[in-house]
Formats: structure tokens, C-alpha cells, sequence
């Protein structure tokens, strides 16, 4: 019997990472450096790339002396951006158009004076961003970790998810919220990025559709590995894959139809070679009948 593949349909770069790797890349052909705060992208082989390239990651930002600077998708805390419009003039954007949208939104609710409650990874540089726009009256609750919370004082209270957060542990984490309900009004924002939305309810039903399921993406990637999560729990012949040699490690020569899935900030040539790996054990099987 002949294996089947089956590849997702959302697959490779979302939109907020290929306008990042897009605007690096345009900003390196020109002036051969750049830096960011952090890794660009969470994927070890775009990161290896676009150093080749002349990107330069800073961990402080005074590192960022007089050289151009980029803005990541998560985006950056503000206090943090004027201290760097400090050490340098020349800074691109590329936080990505869903994140400004939630920041915009946090914001707004600071002003009027809602308590925010934001889902996500505490480490996370898109929660810390948002922390500090929100202010004072606002408490991170990172759905793995459950942290219990104080009741805040404030009458009306908001509830908004980090971007990449997985929408089931979102909804878990809404009811523990509203378990604690002592506010007059309490509005809940869905600003699980459209992207992400997708991407989970692809993993949910190709796991369930296959013999084995392979999600390719960084390991350090806030969505890759809640595709991951959320595959595994319905299959669990399913393997997170950084790289095209990773796979060769795994033995999937029993499993008769895999699919592939991929984290938001996977390039596309990544999961080519996976593919053409998969299609080399079958060839090899067939050989040897
Ligand atoms: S996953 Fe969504 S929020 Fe994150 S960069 Fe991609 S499009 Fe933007």
C-alpha cells in the first residue's frame, strides 16, 4: 500500500511574518545590517538565513547604536521605543497589523478604565508589550500555568487573548474568569488572530484524518507549538519538526497516510524538503517489495 500525504491548506509564512522577513530582507539588500531585540522570527533556518544576510539580534537595545533597527511582528512595549529612538533614527515597523489592532484595543480600555485581564505567556514579547500599554489596572493569566488571580476592584473588567493563543484554552480560561465574576459589566474580545484561528482548526481535523501528523515549525514558536498541543491531543502519532533533517529520525514508515502542518513562521521551502523526504521512503518501500 502506497503512502498518502496530506498537506494542509494554510501552510508556510503567515501574513504578519512575510511582511517582517519581507521588509528585513529589503531593508539587508540595501544596507547589508540590521538588528532586532530578539530572534526575528521564532524558526532557527529563517533566522540562519537572514543572518547570512547581515541581521544582527540584539538582547539590549542600546546594542542598537546608529544601526537600523526592526520592529518585530509581536511588536514593542512603548516605553521601550523611546528609548531606542535614543540610539537610533533609523527604525522599521513590522508589528504585524492584528497585533497593533489588539494594542490599540488595550489601550483603549486602559483609558476608560476597564480592569484587563490578557490570556497568554507571561514571557511572551507580545504580552509584555501589551502589559505595559495596559497600565496598572491589568493582570496577565497564562492559561497553561493557571495562576490564580486577586479580584481586581474596578467595576468593569475586559478580557483579551494573546494573538496566537490557542482559542480552546482561551474559552477554559473565560470561565475561570467569569467563575470569579464580581464586576457590573464584563466584555470578552476574540483577538485570536484570524491566521491562528485557522491554522488550530486545521490541526484539530487533519489529526484526526491521518495515521501520524507532522507540524513543522520552531520549537520556540508561540502558535507552532499550539498546533502541535492541539494535534497531539487528538493523535498521538503526531511530531513537532524544526528542521528537514529532524524528520529523518522519525520512524514513519508504518504510517500509511501523514499529514503536514505548519506553525505561522515556517517557511514554505522548509516543508519541500519534508515532503520530498516522505515521497523517498515510500519510493524505497515500493523498491524493496
Ligand atoms: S500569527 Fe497572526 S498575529 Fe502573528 S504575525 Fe501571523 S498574522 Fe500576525
Amino acid at each position: 500500500m502506497s503512502k498518502e500525504i496530506i498537506i494542509g491548506n494554510s501552510i508556510g509564512f503567515c501574513f504578519g511574518v512575510t511582511k517582517a522577513v519581507s521588509l528585513a530582507k529589503k531593508v539587508l539588500k540595501e544596507k547589508k545590517l540590521l538588528t532586532s531585540l530578539g530572534d526575528l522570527v521564532h524558526n532557527p533556518l529563517v533566522m540562519a538565513q537572514l543572518k547570512e544576510e547581515g541581521l544582527r539580534v540584539i538582547r539590549d537595545i542600546s546594542q542598537a547604536r546608529k544601526c537600523p533597527f526592526i520592529i518585530r511582528s509581536h511588536g514593542l512595549p512603548p516605553d521601550v521605543l523611546e528609548e531606542l529612538k535614543k540610539y537610533t533614527d533609523e527604525i522599521y515597523d513590522a508589528t504585524c497589523p492584528f497585533v497593533r489592532k489588539v494594542q490599540n484595543l488595550v489601550k483603549k480600555l486602559s483609558e476608560e478604565k476597564n480592569f484587563i485581564f490578557l490570556v497568554g505567556d507571561t514571557q511572551h514579547p507580545e504580552i509584555i508589550a501589551m502589559k505595559k500599554i495596559a497600565g496598572d489596572n491589568c493582570i496577565i493569566i497564562d492559561p497553561i500555568k493557571k495562576k490564580d488571580f486577586k479580584i481586581p476592584g474596578l467595576k468593569n473588567w475586559a478580557i483579551v487573548a494573546q494573538t496566537t493563543i490557542s482559542l480552546d484554552l482561551y474559552k477554559t480560561t473565560i470561565m475561570k474568569i467569569l467563575e470569579k465574576m464580581k464586576a457590573e459589566k464584563i466584555t470578552i474580545y476574540n483577538t485570536v488572530c484570524p491566521v491562528s484561528i485557522t491554522r488550530q482548526n486545521e490541526a484539530h481535523s487533519l489529526a484526526g484524518k491521518v495515521d501520524a501528523l507532522i507540524v513543522v515549525g520552531g520549537k520556540k514558536s508561540s502558535n507552532t507549538t499550539k498546533l502541535f498541543l492541539i494535534g497531539k491531543r487528538v493523535n498521538k502519532n503526531t511530531y513537532l519538526v524544526e528542521t528537514p533533517e529532524e524528520i529523518k529520525n522519525l520512524k514513519l514508515e508504518k504510517f500509511k497516510k501523514i499529514g503536514i502542518i505548519s506553525g505561522a513562521s515556517t517557511d514554505v521551502d522548509c516543508i519541500r524538503k519534508i515532503i520530498k523526504f516522505l515521497k523517498t521512503i515510500q519510493r524505497k518501500k515500493n523498491t524493496r517489495r
